[in-house]
């Protein structure tokens, strides 16, 4: 099991402004929560280390921002009106709901209530689709609009435009991040599954033939990006989906699955899709979605391989995975994160050993000049042990003091995170010393 609990990982988020409960003043909004200072820039960092991965570092993926709400045909095409559905029982006695393949066989078997004992009910079957309506009038079943289940179809139906405007051939990818919506039963695991979420899709387009060769080599590159983000791969495994838990168009899934306080649970998806979503939007809009193959003349439906992780998951991932009680001396332990540096949501915080003898300014000077490039913080207040013990909490890879040396040689000392070492480095070579440090960066 993980060396962290979710109850602490839940009151450090709020302490240090990584995330906050929704509505909080007015008793919450059970599933939602508010991403903090400081929970939005690690958001946004894990975002932009994953546009960087998949997009600029491939020649042929590009990205798409599509809308959330769409015509809702898609939706039939996709098969999610028809097939997106959790089974739910209900308690008799105390009115609680359950996802009836998420509670105990035993449970679920003998109709038995896991928190009170009381009677089930029936198993129903329920859409997870939000559904709202477009224009002013309600009740006309001809205004029906979903809020995207998924990311996934907004890349779909813009398979053509892409091709055909973009100058893509085959096999290519479309990257999209973005909000996703379901309606989900929710008790517990902070936000490990809420109703809203961001997911991180690619979707590749590629001949029939090769699937299971890009199947493979997407399986190796999204497990490569984990180990690059500094993710502890003693912590990831790999889960297949049996034949009982094969989506009907997947030809074949696996999982990438991280060992959360709460053990092992899904993190992201890889999936061969097969051509089921091309052939299925060919026959639902009437517009053609073959792909005619320059050279060959050869026209075909292309497979497509998913890969798709959950963003605010990630995030939870991340700070599980960073997240370490240490020993220091004897009787003093400190909480350090240990992000890696390319994503934590502060890269550098600059201190002033006191604030007297002009030292305050020098500081305020080096930290604005290092703004445009690094994300920093200026912090003046209390001992300096204690600004170096606030850093380590939110998993700020480096501290710069300036203290009274820095006005005879021009250097600072610089502190690392994970070794507490320190050494001296000149005010001007900080920015390529950082730079170094990053790519560097082993977690100690
Ligand atoms: P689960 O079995 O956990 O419900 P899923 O198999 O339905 O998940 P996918 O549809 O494959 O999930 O979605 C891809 C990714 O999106 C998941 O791996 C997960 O990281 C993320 N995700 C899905 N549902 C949620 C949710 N309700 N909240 C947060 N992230 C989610």
């Amino acid at each position: 099991m993980s060396e962290v609990t979710m109850d602490t990982l839940v009151s450090l988020c709020k302490r240090r402004g990584f995330v906050f409960q929704s509505s909080e003043i007015y008793g919450g909004l059970s599933s939602a929560w508010d991403y903090g200072p400081l929970g939005i820039a690690l958001k946004k960092n894990i975002q932009e280390f994953w546009w960087k991965e998949m997009t600029r570092l491939h020649d042929n993926i590009v990205g798409i921002d599509a809308a959330i709400m769409m015509h809702p045909r898609v939706w039939e095409a996709s098969g999610h009106v028809e097939n997106f559905t959790d089974p739910l029982v209900d308690c008799k006695k105390c009115k609680m709901r359950f996802r009836e393949d998420k509670i105990p066989e035993e449970n679920a078997k003998n109709k038995i209530c896991p928190e009170c004992g009381g009677e089930l009910t029936a198993t129903r079957r329920f859409n997870l689709m939000f559904k709202t309506h477009i224009g002013p009038v309600e009740d006309d079943n001809n205004n029906i609009v979903y809020l995207r289940p998924e990311t996934a179809q907004g890349i779909y139906v813009n398979f053509k435009n892409v091709v055909q405007n973009c100058r893509m051939k085959v096999p290519f990818g479309i990257a999209q991040v973005g909000k996703a919506f379901r309606n989900e039963i929710v008790t517990k695991n902070f936000i490990f599954r809420t109703c809203e979420f961001e997911q991180m899709e690619m979707q590749y387009f590629v001949q029939p033939e090769d699937d299971m060769k890009w199947f493979e080599y997407w399986r190796g590159e999204r497990w490569n990006y984990y180990k690059k983000m500094g993710i502890r791969e003693n912590k990831l495994r790999w889960h297949q989906h049996g034949p009982d838990e094969l989506a009907h168009y997947a030809k074949c899934a696996y999982d990438i699955e991280y060992e959360f306080p709460m053990g092992f649970q899904e993190l992201e998806g890889v999936h061969n899709r097969t051509d089921y979503d091309l052939t299925r939007h060919t026959q639902y809009s009437g517009k053609d979605q073959s792909y005619l193959e320059e050279g060959t003349n050869r026209k075909f439906i292309p497979y497509i391989i998913e890969t798709s992780a959950g963003l605010t998951r990630n995030v939870l991932m991340v700070l599980s995975d960073a997240y370490e009680e240490q020993q220091v001396a004897e009787g003093d332990t400190r909480v350090v994160l240990h992000f890696h540096p390319n994503i934590a949501p502060i890269k550098l915080a600059v201190f002033p050993l006191v604030k007297k003898d002009g030292l305050a300014e020098l500081a305020s000077d080096i930290e604005h000049n290092l703004r445009d490039e690094f994300a920093t913080y200026y912090d003046q207040s209390g001992a300096i042990g204690r600004r170096y013990r606030r850093q380590d909490e939110v998993g700020t890879p480096y501290c710069i003091t300036v203290d009274y040396q820095t006005k005879e040689d021009n250097t600072v000392t610089l502190r690392f995170r994970d070794s507490m070492e320190q050494v001296r480095v000149k005010i001007d070579e900080i920015p390529a010393f950082i730079r170094k440090a990053d790519k560097e960066y082993k977690r100690v």
